[in-house]
């Protein structure tokens, strides 16, 4: 047989537009695309009529929780339900005890990873105050890339200005991205106690406890280390025009400095927080119904370079923590499973925002960014067979009871979406079918930044 499997009749989203083809794969492999290729020299066939055929999406910035906080997620539930979102590749945070801010913790995150996922996943390491020398043996295993928080954070060590800038200097000799949660710690801290001394603790109340100035300037001010550090790094999870601003100023000066936002931060906003309770809190915080739309201008001008979900689970009981007061609830949203059906629906059409955007948005930025490219990231010959196909016209309705992650809840139950996951596709292989998963766990691959160039 010349092909393993054949994707007849779709609108394939290649790197030079959209345009109507068919798929052929053989070992894992994307090896033809032409108008018409005989079924017969397939064994087997997916009919995508009608359909998008697109770079498997590719989520760069989740929270699977294992090891060590398995009661809310692990990597089989949290990959299980990328899958069933058409994600075919997450980028997972190093917010999991042990902390994997040496070699042996995440070598052994890596195995528990082999061992669970459907899907291909890819590591960030963990800065903490004196982990340099295990940066580097963790760069030399495949570290995909870095994370630290600007606040405090219940699960990773928070760094100072100076510990910040030391470790940009030494990244910056690496070819590696530091991302990083910027928010200002000591108006977090200010504002969130001037708040709750005031008894103001509802879910609605908890935005003002993290201002937008808090974010501005940490974004700033990391804006301005890695101009003067040479080091590339990652915005994480953005919610204001204004910072997405100072970083395409920071570009624009020469910085090597990405960006991105999240489902959340454009879908929902802080008139919906009394209703979504505890279920809407995260940090940053939700912010106003305006500063969303002009997040969206940010997207439709091309100065966000990806849309992740930062999938951050808790049980229901843990985020009950915050019934009586907003402030003690863990901080985090799910939505690894809805975020490029969300977007999708949101911005390709609500907004008319192209599918050549979408793609870029959904898998290609942040393949090129994270050094997945060109195997994963785009539909090419040569390139990795990772596949999603989506069907734009079929509406359907979040369930959170159905759901695939570990716990049921999302803060978009019962949202009505336009545009489905049919199929998705990892190396060739059907992984999800439109309903269920259908690989078996552990036949998701560990994936280190690409040395060479594709033949
Ligand atoms: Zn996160």
């Amino acid at each position: 047989m010349k092909y393993d499997l054949l994707i007849k009749h779709g609108r394939v989203v290649t790197e030079k537009g959209a345009v109507h083809a068919d798929l052929g794969v053989k070992n894992g492999k994307i090896v033809s695309i032409c108008s018409a290729i005989d079924g017969k020299q397939a064994k087997k066939m997916i009919d995508a009529t009608g359909q998008y055929v697109l770079p498997g999406f590719i989520d760069p910035h989740v929270h699977l929780n294992d090891p060590g906080m398995t009661n809310s997620e692990d990597f089989y539930t949290g990959t299980c339900a990328a899958a069933a979102g058409g994600v075919t590749t997450v980028l997972e945070h190093p917010l999991t005890f042990p902390l994997p801010d040496n070699l042996k913790a995440f070598n052994n995150k890596k195995e528990i990873g082999e061992s669970k996922a459907v899907i291909h996943f890819g590591l960030f390491g963990a800065c903490s105050a004196e982990n340099e020398k295990e940066m580097e043996k963790m760069i030399e295993t495949g570290a995909i890339a870095f994370k630290t928080f600007l606040t405090y954070s219940p699960e990773i060590p928070m760094l100072n200005d100076g510990q910040i800038v030391d470790r940009m200097a030494f990244l910056s000799k690496h070819d590696i991205v530091l991302a990083i949660h910027c928010e200002n710690n000591d108006i977090v801290e200010f504002y969130s106690k001037k708040m709750q001394d005031a008894g103001h603790v509802q879910p609605e109340d908890y935005p003002q406890g993290r201002p937008e100035i808090s974010e501005l300037e940490a974004v700033s001010r990391m804006c301005l280390f890695a101009h003067k550090t040479g080091c590339k790094m990652n915005v994480a999870h953005c919610t204001l025009e204004e910072a997405v601003q100072v970083v395409h100023h920071y570009k624009q000066l020469g910085a090597d400095i990405s960006v991105e936002t999240c489902p959340h931060y454009l879908i929902l906003h802080q008139d919906m927080m009394k209703e979504l309770g505890v279920f809407s809190i995260c940090n940053p915080p939700l912010r106003t119904e305006e500063e969303v739309e002009k997040l969206w201008n940010c997207i439709f001008d091309g100065k966000i370079d990806w849309i992740c979900s930062d999938h951050a689970t808790y049980t229901v009981e843990e985020k009950m923590a915050g019934k009586d007061n907003a402030f003690k609830a863990p901080a985090g949203v799910t939505s690894v499973e809805t975020c490029f059906p969300l977007f999708f629906s949101e911005g390709v059409v609500k907004r008319g925002l192209s599918i050549e955007d979408f793609t870029a948005l959904s898998s290609t930025n942040a393949a090129k960014r994270y050094r997945l490219y060109p195997h994963k990231g785009r539909i090419a010959e040569g390139a990795d067979a990772d596949v999603t196909i989506l069907d734009p016209k079929i509406q359907w309705v979040i369930d959170d009871q159905k759901l695939k992650q570990m716990i049921k809840w999302s803060p978009y139950n019962g949202r009505k979406v336009t545009g489905k996951v049919m199929k998705t596709i990892v190396g060739g292989v059907e992984v999800y079918d439109g309903e269920n998963i259908v690989t078996a766990r552990g036949t998701g691959r560990y994936l280190t930044p690409v040395e060479e160039e594709i033949k």
